[in-house]
């Protein structure tokens, strides 16, 4: 029976631009993670939750009813350098899944063996990332950010070979869709415009509909221009979002970036702990290109990337073509900078942010830096007492104002006091954006090794605890606490 909640509309597309690939089956798959509430909301049959059906399809013994599997061809600038050709090394592309309500999702494989664009690798995951990727992605959504989300962790029971040997695993992951500014450039870039067109107007279709009044009317050019609007605007917002939390992404590569706007691809993420422009996480990152302070202009560099795949459909004229390109990426700044303040101005409890509190706020910034203080704790800190709540929570506990922080304080409730609008709403507002728990290095190392181990309690935990991260609970003096000396973490790994 085939279930008709399927469908392959980009396999349709057939070659160059996917390649059929079977996943590789597993020894002796095993439950790491079920997400319920996810395949819930996606509409999967009863026989598919959580069942031996799920677990042996999941883990690449057989095939869900209904899916073709296939992976997708990409290109991208990785560290700066063009790869002229990537692609689905180790995913593979069950389907595209429709929900109820009529919204068309990619459900994919991560880690299921090798494909026509594995170059060599083996298409596998360790337990690792594919842990990592789990927690950090359903926070994220926790949190509110755009992502890819996290259907299922599998255990393979297999032996993945990397500096050490590992055990397997395959991460179900969840997006609506998987294509990224790569995706584009293999067709601009690798095939000198070939299929360009093709897949511009696939992504719109399926992403932008809405900005595009009668589709078959529009001129490839109005969709090219429509596409790299959007993205470009998407992109700042989010990570605007990103770096209101502190999450640092680690591999902001060009077909990493997805075009439906999502975060994707955790590997060597991190959120960070002590506040430090300059973090990076990343073992591979040697320079810091993919930095916290870097990631807005690596970003606003990505989508330049972009448009300047598109400039052979903007317009006819290839002058014309490249002041409308250059036009879009120009405004890329200022829709970072509008994004960010709004989202500062939510974290400090501002009705609005007014040019005088870019120079509060980077005060702010500078005594958490030299005084190597908590980048969320501070900040929740700072809710805890604008809401007068200290005494209420286990703050007072886990974060010391430092003497600077103390002095700013007056700088800062002299500047709320000016605040126009309902205060009640603005407090509301900065609960809502100050998180009490984010997924911590140290506190995601814990889970791995766990998992490593056989024990996926410590995963479980943290998913859980990690699903409403704004609210205080009752056994959070763990939970929220930074970071000792010994516990800290400074390097992630690529998921590779
Ligand atoms: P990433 O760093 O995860 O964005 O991956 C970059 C590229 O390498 C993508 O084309 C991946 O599909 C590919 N890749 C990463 N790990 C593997 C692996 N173990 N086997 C095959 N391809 C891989
Ligand atoms: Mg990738």
């Amino acid at each position: 029976m085939t279930n008709l909640s399927w469908q392959h509309s980009y396999a349709k597309l057939g070659a160059p631009y996917v390649a059929q690939a079977d996943p590789e089956p597993a020894t002796r798959p095993s439950w790491l993670a079920w997400n319920e509430s996810l395949a819930e909301s996606l509409g999967l049959p009863q026989t598919w939750r959580h069942s031996e059906i799920a677990l042996e399809a999941l883990a690449g013994n057989s095939l869900l009813d209904g899916s073709e599997p296939i992976a997708t061809v990409y290109a991208g600038h990785q560290f700066g350098q063009y790869n002229p050709q990537l692609g689905d090394g180790r995913a593979i592309l069950l389907g595209e899944w429709e929900k109820p309500g009529g919204d068309i999702v990619d459900i994919q494989l991560k880690g299921a063996g090798q494909t026509p664009y594995s170059r060599g690798g083996d298409g596998r995951s360790p337990v690792g990332p594919v842990v990592r990727e789990y927690l950090l992605s359903e926070a994220m959504h926790a949190l509110g950010v755009p992502t890819t989300r996290a259907l299922a962790a599998v255990a393979t029971g297999d032996k993945v070979y990397r500096n050490s040997v590992e055990p397997g695993a395959v991460l179900t992951r969840v997006a609506s869709s998987h294509l990224r500014v790569g995706s584009l450039q293999y067709f601009a870039m690798t095939q000198g415009g070939d299929g360009l067109g093709e897949v511009v107007n696939y992504i719109v279709r399926r992403h932008y509909p809405e900005f595009i009044e009668a589709l078959d009317e529009n001129t490839p050019a109005t969709r090219a221009q429509v596409l790299l609007e959007q993205v470009t605007r998407r992109i700042a917002a989010l990570v605007a979002h990103w770096q209101s939390l502190g999450f640092i992404h680690g591999v902001m590569n060009t077909d990493n970036m997805l075009l439906c706007g999502e975060t994707v691809d955790y590997g060597p993420c991190a959120f960070m702990d002590e506040f430090d422009n300059d973090a990076v996480f990343s073992a591979i990152d040697t320079q810091g290109r993919y930095r916290y302070a870097n990631q807005p202009g690596v970003a606003h560099w990505n989508m330049s990337v972009f448009a300047s795949c598109l400039l052979p459909i903007l317009h006819e004229n290839q002058d014309q073509s490249v002041a409308i390109a250059q036009a879009v990426v120009d405004e890329f700044p200022r829709w970072y900078t509008e994004a960010y303040q709004a989202r500062l101005a939510l974290k400090f409890g501002l009705d609005a942010f007014r040019p005088d509190d870019q120079a509060l706020i980077d005060d702010f910034y500078k005594t958490l830096c030299n005084d190597r203080l908590d980048y969320t704790l501070a900040h929740r800190w700072l809710t805890e007492v604008a809401t007068q709540s200290t005494h209420q929570s286990p703050i007072e506990s886990l974060f010391n104002a430092s003497e600077g922080l103390t002095d700013w304080l007056q700088e800062w409730q002299h500047r709320r006091e000016k605040n126009r609008a309902d205060t009640a709403e603005s407090l509301r507002a900065m609960q809502r954006a100050n998180p009490v728990v984010i997924p911590r290095n140290h506190q995601v190392a814990r889970a791995i090794a766990a998992a490593e181990n056989g024990d996926n309690t410590p995963l479980l935990a943290c998913y859980e605890r990690w699903q409403t991260p704004f609210d205080w609970q009752t056994d959070d003096s763990d939970w929220a606490a930074g970071p000792s000396d010994q516990e800290r973490i400074t390097r992630t790994f690529c998921g590779t």
